[in-house]
Parts: C-alpha cells; structure tokens; sequence
C-alpha cells in the first residue's frame, strides 16, 4: 500500500478518540471526508449514512460538492451508483462514471464534472452503515489499490461512526424508546437466517392457557359440534396431503398424532356425552381439553409431554371452527410473520406447511440446524436479540426485511412502497443473470454442488445446475418424523436423490442427530447436560449399530447402479472411529452379498472434518480417506469454542479468525499432499467474502446452498487463481482480527 494511503489509516484511527471528546457528529465527519479526500488526493468525498427507519441513504457530509444542498439528497437502497454499492455491500468503481446506466444526476450537486467514481460499503458486522465515495475529474484515474485503502478506511469508520450514533442517542429517553418502540417505525437489527422479504401480520407463538379461559359467546347444539369434528377431520386431511406432497420424506406422520386424538374415543367422545348432558359445545371442548393437558404435562416422558401442543391445536381448531371462525386447511399461522423464542423442526415444518410468511425468532443462531431448515423451506428468517418482541399485539403490521436484516414495526406507507420497488428491480436482476458456468477468469473450473436437507431441495438444485450433491443431511427425514424411518422408507427416500441426478456426485452423509438436532422420540435416553458435546453424530451411530446399519443399507441399496456414490461420516475426532464406521460399512455389504441384494458395491468413503482434533492427525486420516468435507459450520464452533446457535455470542464466530484460516489451509494442504479429494460444505462457502481465500488455499469445490450459486458463479468469474493465492497468503500471513476485516472488506 502507498504511503500516503497507510498515513490515512493511521489518522482514521485517531479519530476515534477525538470522537469520545464530542457530540457534534457532523463536524466530526465532515473532518473525515476532509482526511480522506485529501490522502487519496480526490476532489470530492462524501458519506451517505442508511436511515433505517425511512430505508433510504442521506448525504451526510461532503467535501467537494455543493454542501448547502447536502442535506436534500436521498437514495433509496438500489439506486444511482451510491444505492448500488449499499445493495450489494460491494466497492463499485468506476472511471466514466456518467455514461453507466446506473449514474444518477443530482444538478444541484454540480457533480456530472466527476469522472472517476468510487464507492465502498461501510459496514460492521450485520450492521449496514452508508457508503463512502471518493470522485475525481479526470476519467480512469482509481485503480485497485485505492479500492483496498477506502475499504480499509471504511471499515475503520464503520466502529467509529457506531459510536458516534450511540454519542448522538445517548441523550434520548429510555422511557420514551420504550413506549414508541411498538407504535412508530421502530427498526430492529438482526442476524439473516434465511434470505427473503415479507410485509404481512404479526402473529407471536407463545404457549399461553389464555383460550382456555377466556368468554364464550353464544350457544351450539351437538349437530354444530359433529360438524365442527367433520370440518376438523378434512383440514387436518388436507393438511397431511399438502405436507405429503411438499415433503415426502415426512410421510405426513407429523399429523398422524392429531388424527389419532381426533378419533379417540376418551377424547372427542367424551366431549359428545358432555354435550348431550347439557353442556355449551364450546365449553365441553374446552373441559376435556383441559384434562388432557394437564395429565399430558405431567407425563414424566418428554414425548408425551410434546403432545401438549397437538392437544391444543386441535382443541383450538374444533373451537374455531364451532363459532366459524375457521380458518380452511391453513391455521390462524398462515400469512403472518410469526415471532417466537425457538422452534423445533417439526414446528417450523408446520407452520411452513400453514403457509407462514416468515419468522423472527428472538433466541437461535445462523448456523443453527433451524435456520438451515429454514432456507430448505425457502421461508424468510430473522433472528432478534430482543426478547421484548414477544409483546407486540398480534395483528401489527410488521415488514420483515430478511436481505438486510432488518424488523420493521408498523412500518410508513413509503417503505412499504420502496420495498415493492425493490422486490420488483430484484426479480428482474434475477431472470437476466442466470448463469451455468463455474470457471475462474483464467478458465479453472469450480464444482458447485448442492447442499441437501429435504427433498424438496433437490428441484432447487436442478434449476441452478448443480454438479452433484455435495452433503445430504440424512438425519432431516429422522427430525421430522415421530419415530425412526425403517430401512425401507430410508431407501426410497434416497432412491429420490439417485434418481433426480443421475449420472452426478451423490454424498449421503450419515446421520448427524444430537447436539440442537434432537430426535422428539429417543430424547429420554439421550437426555444430557451438554448435548453438543455428547452421545450425537457418529458416536450415535457407532453405539446404536442396528440404526447405523439399516441406514448404510438403505444407502446401499438405493445407489444401486450409481457411479459416483459417496458415504460421508459426520464428526469424525480420530483415526479409530472412521476404521469404526468403515468396518460396519463393509459389515453392511457383506450381509446384502449374503442376502443376495441388489446394491452399489463401487462407491468412496469419506469423512467430514468438523472436529478441530483431525488437524493433529490430518495427514493419517488422508491417507485413509477417500475424501474429506470441511464442516466449518461445527469446525468454527469447536475452534473458537463459540456456540453456533446462540445470537448473543454471534460477534464472536468468526469464519476469518486467523486460527480458522490457517486451519483450512493446513487441511487443505494435507489432502493435497495425499491426493484425497477435499471440499468445503458449511455455511462459510456460501458467503461470497470468502471465496477468494478458499479458492486460493486450493479448494475448488464448495458444496452450498442451490439459492447461492447465481451469485457464487458471478463472483467466481471475477477472479484468476494466481490472484486467489496471493489474497489467501495475504490474509494467512495477518493475525488480527481487525487487519483481516479490512483485506476482507467487511
Ligand atoms: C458443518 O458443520 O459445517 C456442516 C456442514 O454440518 P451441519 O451444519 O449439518 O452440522
Ligand atoms: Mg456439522
């Protein structure tokens, strides 16, 4: 970097403490455009700052254009060259500024004279700042380096400007936030779990007893109940069919437990005779209800304590539908943005299958195994750090800005109406961006395989042209279903993905349940104080050999006639129990030669490295194995010992720690050295920011999500290998954090 650029980071960073002395925000910025501007030598410098609660960019200060007119000049989040950058949250340079289609002109501004344009991102973690734009007059005059110093500078001003805002609130009241916090356009920052953008009701899931007690109105006969019971039977029929449909691998057995209860006779029969022995339908609903709630919770097996929540949702159905509030198939979830502290799977495949438009959850992580379904489910998500948000009234209106990471409550009339907009730009980027080709610019071809959680993932795939499956997560059939699926269901459902990409990669890995991937129905025996730490993933599978073997079997047996079948072992920690596994693997073909079964003999074995132990011992374990997935998802929790699905120590996971990278490089190299094939499959290569580094430590496989290849492929067109390197050994070479982010630009 040139000297005068390493003098301008020095001086950013001494801003900070001027800024601790002062509350005049405006001034202190304005020195900043002024330091900029005069280091990188530009005639203008100026900083757009996101108002989240009008969704537009305003030009806070300016160095160089016409400062009187400063403050009447707004962007919207996409527009001009400015709302570009804050879009994509990537630098966007450009040396003819005026002709690109994208310019926009601001006559007041005095700025069509500017040729050179260059804007960078500031941001801080999720949080999204504003934009920092320097411009010159004469045409093609930024290169690359200056791109590196703003972004580094940017990244500087992203804590600072923080602080600045923090300085600038200090003063308001806490008691006046709080009471506006639900009536005006309050914002609310968190972490993306699944991308998409909803304006709906809100609805908050809270397992109260208000329905239980609250006023009845009006009287029903015995016929309004039987045909209440009649309308309930067909909604939950048409609930079954939809799931069966939706997601096969269910077999719908998460409504079987309602049909039961819907025919039993203590139950639904019970009401009856209280109803012919004079009791108001309503209440006679309500009284068994009751009762079996109450022997429910008290059940000392976790199991039947979870059938609580089927008791009340048909209970509350049989109601609704009795005073004809009902609500069809779909339940009072459908539509609405639903807010809740957690979720299990089976919840969440629900309330998508109720057709929900989308979720904030106030407790969860980005790499929890509930935002991962959640992004199979192509259902929006947002994760909070504000138990508050269970207050809100149901029924707000609420817009739920999973792109940005933004919850709006009761949001104006005018972001309603930019959000359409931008909805609308973003289809039609959209549809003209496709693309099928994974070669870097000097034509090295990356394989772009899917990650697969359900079936209904694999059409997803298909469209974005996947080379193969790089991980199927066989426990999610396990988490959805209300017992174990026999090796014959196991089977079928496996056949599915053989035959939807037949002549492809196909990777099974085996089941990987414990840790926050509970199953509902074995949870007794596993009950522990340190589940993530426990009796989970191949441990599991290595201590129950019965379930371990009728799913390598169903493995087997489904890949029959396929080429390219792989098996992957999930958690791997030593050298014993991958021979472990492959021993039973080999049990398991022995017995079908036996049998004389139908299976894949010709297939690779392989193991995921997610467990911070196999780096000691990493050259052993290449020479065994046929290949090896990095799960950065379990990897980076381990490393850093950060737990992946809690928000409050979500600043702490770190995919660019410098123990991490340097982790990935020596996995990396050890299969290198030993020929054995390696990919990355955990949410890190779903992120664009790290694409460089991972191709350049020799990856050049990444196993994502379908939705992300559009955008990976683009980014991967950008750049050569040789480039790839040099950034990658930059960034090794670097052991702070904060020197990482700025190479990184984040
Ligand atoms: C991982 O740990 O990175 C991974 C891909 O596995 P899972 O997310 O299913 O734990
Ligand atoms: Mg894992």
């Amino acid at each position: 970097m040139e000297n005068n650029h390493i003098n301008l980071l020095c001086d950013i960073s001494e801003l900070s403490a001027v800024l601790a002395g002062s509350d005049d925000v405006d001034s202190f910025l304005q020195r900043i455009v002024e330091i900029v501007a005069g280091h990188i030598n530009a005639s203008v410098c100026s900083i757009y700052l996101f108002d989240d609660q009008k969704s537009k960019l305003y030009l806070k200060v300016t160095h160089g254009l016409n400062s009187t007119v400063a403050s009447d000049i707004e962007l919207s989040v996409g527009e001009g060259l400015v709302g570009h950058c804050f879009q994509e949250m990537e630098a966007v340079l450009e040396n003819k500024a005026s002709t690109h289609p994208k310019f926009k002109h601001f006559a007041e501004l005095d700025e069509s004279c500017f040729e050179s344009f260059l804007a960078v991102p500031i941001q801080r973690g999720v949080e999204h700042i504003g934009v920092l734009v320097v411009q010159r007059e004469e045409a093609l005059s930024f290169i690359q380096l200056d791109v590196r110093a703003m972004q580094a500078t940017a990244s500087q001003l992203a804590s600072v400007i923080e602080n600045a805002r923090i300085i600038l609130t200090l003063n308001e009241s806490e008691e006046e936030s709080r009471e506006n916090w639900f009536s005006r356009n309050a914002v609310i920052k968190g972490q993306i779990a699944s991308k998409g953008i909803k304006h709906a009701k809100s609805l908050v899931i809270e397992h109260s007893d208000n329905w239980l007690s609250s006023d009845i109105e009006g009287e029903f006969t015995l016929e309004d109940f039987e045909i209440a019971l009649s309308q309930t039977t067909s909604q939950l029929y048409l609930l079954e069919k939809r799931l069966g449909e939706k997601l096969p691998e269910s077999a719908s057995m998460i409504f079987s437990a309602h049909s039961l209860i819907l025919k039993d006779p203590e139950f639904t029969g019970k009401m009856g005779d209280l109803i012919r022995n004079g009791y108001n339908p309503p209440l006679a609903v309500r009284a068994i209800a009751r009762k079996f709630i109450r022997i429910f919770k008290n059940s000392k097996n976790a199991y039947t304590r979870e059938k609580v929540e089927d008791i009340e949702d048909i209970a509350k159905r049989i109601l609704s539908n009795l005073m004809h509030k009902h609500y069809g198939a779909d339940s009072e979830c459908s539509g609405r943005v639903i807010i809740a502290h957690d979720l299990y799977p089976s919840e969440l495949l629900k309330l998508a299958n109720e057709n929900a438009a989308g979720i904030v959850l106030v407790s969860g992580g980005v790499t929890s195994h509930v935002s991962i379904l959640a992004r199979s489910l192509q259902i929006p998500m947002l994760l909070v750090d504000q138990p508050r948000l269970m207050e809100l009234y149901d029924g707000t209106d609420v817009l739920l800005d999973a792109e940005m990471g933004t919850f709006y409550i009761n949001p104006s009339d005018e972001i309603i109406t930019l959000f359409k907009e931008r909805e609308q730009a973003k289809k039609r980027i959209k549809t003209a961006r496709m693309t099928t080709s994974s070669k870097t610019k000097c034509g090295e071809s990356i394989a772009l395989l899917a990650n697969i959680n359900l079936l209904s993932d694999l059409k997803t795939a298909a469209k974005h042209n996947a080379e193969g499956i790089g991980l199927y997560r066989t426990e999610f059939p396990f988490l959805i279903r209300s017992d174990f699926p026999s090796e014959t269901e196991q089977e079928s459902i496996y056949k599915r993905l053989f035959s939807s990409m037949p002549d492809k990669v196909i990777t099974l890995r085996t089941l990987d349940i414990g840790g926050d991937k509970i199953l509902k129905y074995f949870q007794d025996d596993l009950a522990e104080d340190n589940p993530v730490l426990g009796m989970r993933s191949i441990r599991f599978s290595l201590k129950y050999k019965d379930i371990f073997r009728d799913q390598i079997r169903a493995m087997l047996k489904a890949a029959k006639g396929h080429s390219q079948f792989r098996i992957m072992f999930p958690m791997i920690s030593g050298l014993e129990e991958y021979l472990e596994a492959k021993e039973t693997v080999y049990s398991c073909v022995e017995s079908l030669k036996k049998e004389g079964a139908e299976f894949c003999e010709d297939f690779e074995l392989g193991m995921m490295i997610e467990v911070p132990s196999t780096l000691y011992i990493i050259d052993e374990l290449a020479k065994e194995a046929d290949f090896f997935c990095i799960g950065t998802n379990d990897f980076i929790q381990f490393l850093l010992a950060v737990d992946r699905g809690n928000e409050k120590v979500a600043d702490y996971y770190l995919p660019h720690h410098p123990s991490v990278l340097r982790a990935l490089k020596q996995i990396s190299e050890a299969a290198i050295k030993h020929n054995t094939d390696v990919s990355l499959c955990g949410e890190m290569a779903n992120e664009s920011v790290y694409l460089k580094f991972i191709l350049g430590i020799g990856i050049s496989s990444l196993s994502v999500d379908a939705l992300n290849m559009q955008t990976l492929r683009q980014e991967i067109r950008k750049h050569t290998m040789d480039k790839c390197q040099k950034f990658a050994d930059e960034l090794l070479a670097e052991s702070s954090i904060d020197k990482i982010e700025a190479i990184l630009g984040i």
